[in-house]
């Protein structure tokens, strides 16, 4: 096969085929751009007026934004010159200078909110004295309660959007049910979903408070496309495509996670501590093909902070603070595709 391409691209050369193709450097210079290349495969990453534009030599596509897969005449390589002909760079004049908000643009379709533990599973166990009593107080009821209101208040502000719930009542799905019930979901090309896990923390140090978030170490790899899902012609660059989905996931996840903490440090850091964004491969951040993020949202341990997340006052602030970090990062991923860093 590839014996067969050098042969029809030296046919190419000793035709003069090339006329109507100019380089890609030639192409972009009245842009601004980023351009990943690797050499030793033949793939570019073109990131480029808020788009990305993945492409590899050869092939007669192009991925934009991971997701939209566009038709183009192959780009071709002569002399180490990245060429493109005149009807491929029409082709990508126009998906770069798309508005962005078009419907074909990426837009999250689907939020999964899943307070974790229930029913058999009461999660972590603390205790608080309330008018004299004292009364004890489970990690999966704080996190229902929390996970009802961030459903609600998203509901809400977003009515074309899926809001989904691992749970509503005080029952236990299993980890692997939770998981199963985000992957199953098939999105369109141009759709993503996010998934959040809401936890509260314990500790033998009873002075140990605040919240966290956890995402997907970068290190950590995973299939994040299924073989039997990508088409046949896709086939062919899978492993490629999986790293780069891979990547932006993680990427996502910790820009997802920075959001909810900036927004939860607004809402509750004076009465309790931030304690950062961490990395760890929790079972539910792993196995969901998505970008993902666990919060603990406090220790039911510490004397104090129990008092805090015994009351619904404390709880709101909460569950606002988590919907308007998940806002804020849906704001991002709409408007400005914002995941260069
Ligand atoms: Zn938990």
């Amino acid at each position: 096969m590839k014996k067969l391409a050098i042969l029809i691209l030296l046919l190419f050369q000793m035709t003069g085929v090339f006329s109507d193709y100019r380089e890609l450097s030639d192409v972009l210079k009245d842009f601004k751009y980023i351009l990943e290349w690797d050499d030793l495969r033949g793939y570019g990453l073109l990131d480029i007026a808020g788009r990305r534009i993945t492409f590899k030599i050869g092939l007669p596509w192009v991925l934009v934004d991971y997701r939209e897969k566009i038709d183009i005449e192959p780009i071709i390589l002569k002399n180490g010159a990245v060429l493109l002909s005149e009807k491929t760079i029409s082709v990508l004049k126009k998906v770069i200078s798309e508005k962005k908000r078009s419907e074909n643009y990426p837009h999250i379709s689907m939020i999964m909110i899943d307070p974790g533990h229930g029913g058999k599973d009461p999660g972590t166990i603390g205790s608080v004295v309330l008018h004299g009593k004292r009364k004890e107080l489970k990690e999966k009821d704080i996190v229902l309660e929390i996970g009802l209101k961030v459903d609600e208040l998203l509901s809400r502000k977003y009515p074309d959007k899926k809001i989904v719930m691992t749970r509503t009542k005080d029952r236990y799905p299993t980890l692997e049910e939770r998981v199963k019930m985000a992957n199953r979901i098939n999105l369109a090309e141009n759709e993503a979903m996010i998934f959040i896990s809401i936890h509260a923390n314990a500790s033998f140090n009873k002075k140990a408070k605040g919240f966290e978030i956890w995402y997907l170490p970068p290190n950590y790899r995973r299939n994040v496309l299924n073989k039997d899902t990508v088409s046949q012609e896709k086939q062919e660059i899978l492993p490629i495509l999986n790293s780069m989905l891979e990547e932006e996931y993680t990427v996502e996840s910790v820009t997802l996670a920075r959001d909810i903490m900036n927004s939860l440090k607004k809402a509750v850091g004076r009465e309790t501590q931030d304690r950062g964004l961490k990395a760890r491969e929790w079972y539910v951040v792993r196995k969901a093909k998505m970008p993902s993020v666990l919060i603990e949202v406090g220790f039911v341990t510490n004397p104090r902070e129990a008092v805090l997340l015994s009351s619904k006052r404390y709880l709101m602030k909460l569950s606002k603070a988590i919907y308007n970090g998940i806002c804020s990062f849906i704001d991002q991923f709409e408007n400005t595709r914002g995941f260069t860093e």
